[in-house]
């Protein structure tokens, strides 16, 4: 059949659709059609081009391989990593389920790097302690070499081909088909054949990933453009605390790219211009293996007084030579090879040169531990989503807080993606039909579409990555490391008057087939939204709480603000509620708010 000069819609019905074919939705997928549902993944590229293939340094797990270690330590770092804002259930949940979960992985056939003993190699990584146990550090990141999301990505994907997920790729999810407050299914947009189609189904699964894009500097890939928050903004539900973004100390200077955090776990370490091993002065026990907000900030510091490197003096320098040829090639041959070809540098022999660069969303769509969205209407934060779930990056359990530590994202989409299956088998047992949903449904989805073909007068355009990149400037300028109400309140005005230029916006290219220019004008409309909200959210929080640092509010507030924004976009404005923060842990003992020392 041919679409492709029709606005003709494809009907499919599954029992489930995922958006999204990295390790969460992979993950998520797997649980249930092993169980024999049949599952659809929607995936706006292949599945293996998914951001999760990235992923460098590890999985965290208290496997306690290297030194010991138990999950409740693993808690404890999560919770103070978090700067108290992780909601504790959610926390031990994932912790205690971790060490079989890495198991199951290496059954299913991820290549973990070995110990000698044969036991899995697991690496130091930032904020990870034994301040519960005997103290120390902990070795708490399970590894394949530099390349773990890459593995368990794949491992994923082929374990999927076996039972029999069907997969759509290169389709992009445009609208959620939401009827009196139930999810009923998703339209898409096949890049490809220029089509649209109308999946039906009795759960919908969002994994659609991060949001980096809307800062110009990030380790994120370009498809990082946080789509999930904005379905959901666009059925009238929040998303919550997007105001918190990681800054992850060492992107490689000036271009983005990832130096993972496992470089400094095997022994690198940070200097200024003066050659000074700075980090010892910021965080004297846990030096370069700090949390990243305390890391990034410490280098925000150093270059604003003046002792960075580099004709601008706006850079840090990653020593890593003194490790040895042989220890970098065996365990950081990625590293070896991103600080070659963006940084023209052999690690080998001299330091990278990094600054901080986004990293990672800690917000996204709210959800209970079981992966099912909430509304939080008339201050419920208890009431579900019927039918809507979400999970991965592009969710908030919240599991990271306001700061995530390294190697609990990894984690997070396994236990989540698993947790998230479960649920919706229990919510399949009770839906052995799919309902008669409203015929003109597939409307609102075709007309985003429409919006962009169909328009006239293309002459007087603005283009779409000149727009893009106004709205990434304002935000990496007005809403970085450090933050006042000056700079945000200027950048909030800057960035609605970008926003309103977005009905001026034409593209060029008309065609259906694989339009490129298409994808991203639907993109940016995503991360125009996603952008306004972290600026409101932003903008509100009065305190300094793990990514969120205010010079002119440096300290923690836990008396006003330990507390989740949900920000929503009602009659085009930006509107925000907040939520309690989930205290009490499922069977241990909570951890109160405490300063946070490293
Ligand atoms: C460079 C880098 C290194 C990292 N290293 C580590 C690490 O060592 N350890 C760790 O724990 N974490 C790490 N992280 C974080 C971690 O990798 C991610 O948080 C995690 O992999 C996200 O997985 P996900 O499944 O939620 O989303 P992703 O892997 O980002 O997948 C998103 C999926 O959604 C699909 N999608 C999105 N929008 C649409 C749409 N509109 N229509 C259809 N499909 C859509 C995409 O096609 C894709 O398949 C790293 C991140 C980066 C960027």
């Amino acid at each position: 059949m041919s679409y492709l000069s029709t606005d003709q819609v494809e009907h499919h019905f599954h029992d489930v659709v995922i958006v999204g074919a990295g390790g969460a939705g992979l993950r998520c997928a797997l649980q249930l059609a092993e169980e024999g549902y049949r599952v659809a993944v929607v995936t706006k590229v292949l599945p293996t081009r998914s951001h999760t293939v990235a992923a460098q340094g590890g999985m965290n797990a208290a496997l306690g391989n290297v030194t010991s270690d138990h999950w409740h330590w693993h808690m404890y770092d999560t919770i103070k990593g978090s700067d108290y804002l992780g909601d504790q259930d959610a926390i031990e949940y994932m912790c205690r389920a971790a060490p079989q979960l890495v198991k199951e992985l290496e059954h299913q056939g991820v290549p973990f790097s070995r110990l000698e003993n044969g036991k899995i190699y697991q690496r130091p990584f930032g904020g990870q302690s034994r301040e519960l146990g005997e103290g120390g550090q902990a070795s708490r990141t399970c590894a394949a070499a530099d390349r773990t999301g890459h593995a368990i990505l794949h491992t994923m994907y082929q374990q999927n081909l076996k039972v029999g997920t069907h997969f759509y790729e290169e389709f992009f999810a445009l609208d959620l088909i939401m009827e009196d407050g139930v999810c009923q299914g998703v339209m898409a947009w096949d890049i490809a054949q220029g089509a649209y189609h109308l999946f039906q189904a009795k759960a919908v699964i969002l994994a659609t990933g991060g949001a980096g894009r809307i800062f110009q500097t990030t380790t994120n890939a370009h498809i990082c453009t946080g789509d999930g928050g904005a379905l959901t903004l666009d059925a009238g539900l929040s998303v919550e605390d997007m105001e918190f973004f990681q800054f992850h100390p060492t992107g490689i200077a000036h271009v983005g790219p990832l130096i993972t955090e496992a470089v400094r776990g095997e022994g690198g370490y940070l200097i200024n211009a003066e050659g000074e091993r700075f980090m010892e002065r910021y965080a004297p026990t846990a030096k370069d293996l700090a949390s990243r907000d305390v890391v990034s900030r410490a280098i925000a510091i150093e270059i604003k007084e003046g002792r960075g490197c580099g004709s601008n003096k706006d850079y840090v320098l990653l020593k890593v030579d003194h490790l040895g040829a042989e220890l970098i090639l065996e365990k950081l041959p990625n590293i070896h090879e991103l600080a070659l070809r963006f940084a023209g540098v052999d690690c080998t022999q001299e330091p990278i040169p990094v600054q901080p660069t986004t990293h990672y969303t800690m917000g996204g769509v709210p959800t209970n531990r079981f992966g099912e969205v909430i509304d939080s209407k008339d201050g419920n934060h208890d009431l579900v989503v019927s039918g809507l779930y979400a999970i991965g990056e592009g969710a908030c359990v919240s599991v990271h807080g306001a700061n995530r530590l390294g190697g609990n994202s990894l984690l997070e989409i396994i236990v989540f993606g698993r947790a998230c299956g479960n649920q919706v088998i229990e919510h399949l047992k009770q839906q052995p039909y799919h309902p008669q949903i409203d015929a003109n449904c597939w409307q609102d989805g075709v007309a985003r579409v429409n919006r962009w073909l169909k328009q006239k007068d293309a002459s007087e355009s603005i283009k779409i990555s000149a727009l893009r990149a106004d709205m990434q400037k304002v935000m990496q300028t007005y809403f970085s490391v450090y933050r006042t109400h000056a700079m945000m309140s200027e950048g909030v005005q800057k960035l609605e008057a970008l926003a309103q230029q977005m009905s001026n916006l034409k593209i060029t290219d008309r065609n259906r087939i694989f339009n490129s220019e298409l994808i991203e004008a639907l993109e940016l409309e995503n991360l125009m939204d996603l952008a306004r909200v972290t600026a409101a959210g932003a903008l509100a929080r009065q305190e300094s709480r793990g990514a969120h640092a205010r010079d002119d509010y440096p300290e923690r507030d836990d008396t006003h603000w330990l507390k989740h924004t949900l920000a929503s976009i009602k009659d085009d404005s930006v509107t925000l509620q907040y939520k309690p923060v989930r205290m009490q842990p499922m069977t241990v003992a909570s951890f109160p708010p405490k300063k946070r020392v490293y």
